[in-house]
């Protein structure tokens, strides 16, 4: 097929031009913050396992005992053989820790947000979402048909503004944020949102992906979240209201017509939750760690486990995570258009298990460099 690989290759060429590029390296984890890339060690602060549970034994355990115990895949989709019971046992348990009536467990977080706008939404409604939410929510607000309209990040005078001039215009209204954003690491105003949400009659969906073990209360019709960051594992979930949960299993066509997670993904997730409400000093030891390095850039009190060291054009910001390579730490230079043009940057993320010379290392190289 010359002409497809002709075109694709062309599209590639610009992407290369503008130094947004993308490439798949095999990576080799261990259970510290160390990663192997290209045969060469690093200590890293690039990965969202935050609370150190992906390695952790008892959730590795109670991964290996779900997978003995009834197989290695769920076998078809939750409406039809593959709900297995570790879905109840998680979403009982992810209610309760979220305090909603109930949650919904979907393949992966991209299958949650993507779902549930998609099924909640369509023609005739509005969207309000915050300019920066993830793009899995963005591809809800596109399936859905509904009308969007973006406010500026955490800008509530202007989503005010938004509602007054356009709410009545439309049938239904959502709006859109996240508790910690995750790119930018700080958190959205929710309490101050869901106000207005009442005020104009719209409903409040937030994406908790970034905030599980670090926000405890979210002021919100629909919260959604991952089990594939603090939990360490893989899946996606929706928590509110038992008629919510009700309706997705009906209309959520990213539940309806995809397979169910592995039972080892569903059960080990589990024991995440479990370690971290057992154990709060984990997301604590986080913040503190994530405050002394943002401190130390000068960007003031950590408000979650992500540190956005903005450094403007993508080349730039290769070019600083090039830097931390060669003295042996590697944070992942993040692009447009996962971020906004001109501002590529390194997204420095903190983990339960750097230790605090681990992170003086980290301070110093990046001082060091001049970045
Ligand atoms: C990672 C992420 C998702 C997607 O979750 P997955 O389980 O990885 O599909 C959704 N929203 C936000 C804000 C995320 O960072």
């Amino acid at each position: 097929m010359p002409v497809l690989n002709d075109i694709l290759a062309e599209r590639l060429e610009r992407v290369e031009k503008s130094a947004q590029r993308r490439e798949l390296t095999v990576q080799e984890h261990e259970s510290g913050p160390y990663v192997t890339r290209g045969g060469v060690r690093y200590l890293h602060f690039s990965g969202n396992d935050y609370l150190g549970l992906r390695t952790h034994p008892a959730v590795v355990r109670a991964a290996l005992d779900a997978t003995e115990a009834t197989g290695a895949g769920s076998g078809a989709s939750r409406l039809v053989t593959g709900n297995h019971p570790y879905y109840p046992a998680l979403e009982e348990a992810l209610a309760e820790a979220k305090h909603t009536q109930a949650a919904l467990v979907f393949g992966s977080g991209y299958l949650a947000n993507s779902g549930t706008i998609a099924a909640l939404m369509g023609e005739g409604d509005l969207i309000l979402a915050d300019r920066l939410i993830h793009a899995c929510m963005l591809d809800g607000v596109r399936l859905s048909g509904a009308a969007l309209k973006r406010f500026a990040h955490n800008d509530t005078a202007h989503l005010a503004a938004l509602l007054a001039e356009h709410r009545e215009k439309y049938t239904n209204c959502l709006i859109l944020t996240e508790s910690v954003f995750s790119m930018d690491g700080d958190r959205a105003p929710l309490a101050d949102i869901h106000a207005l949400a009442q005020v104009h009659d719209a409903w409040f969906m937030v994406d908790d992906a970034h905030g599980l073990g670090f926000v405890e209360t979210i002021p919100a019709d629909i919260v959604s979240g991952t089990l594939s960051k603090a939990l360490g594992s893989y899946g996606g979930y929706v928590a509110g209201s038992g008629v919510l949960r009700d309706y997705l299993i009906n209309h959520a066509r990213s539940l309806i017509f995809s397979t169910g997670l592995p039972p080892a993904a569903v059960a080990s997730a589990h024991a995440a939750l479990m370690i971290m409400q057992a154990e709060p000093e984990r997301a604590q030891s986080v913040i503190a760690k994530a405050t002394r390095v943002s401190e130390a850039l000068g960007l003031g009190m950590a408000q979650g486990p992500i540190i956005p060291y903005i450094v403007g054009e993508s080349g730039a910001a290769l070019e600083a995570s090039r830097k931390l390579a060669a003295e042996g730490i590697w944070v992942q230079a993040i692009r447009p258009p996962t971020v906004p043009p001109a501002t590529a940057r390194l997204r420095i993320t903190m983990t339960a298990t750097h230790t605090d010379e681990e992170v003086e290392c980290l301070i110093q190289a990046l001082g060091k460099q001049a970045i």
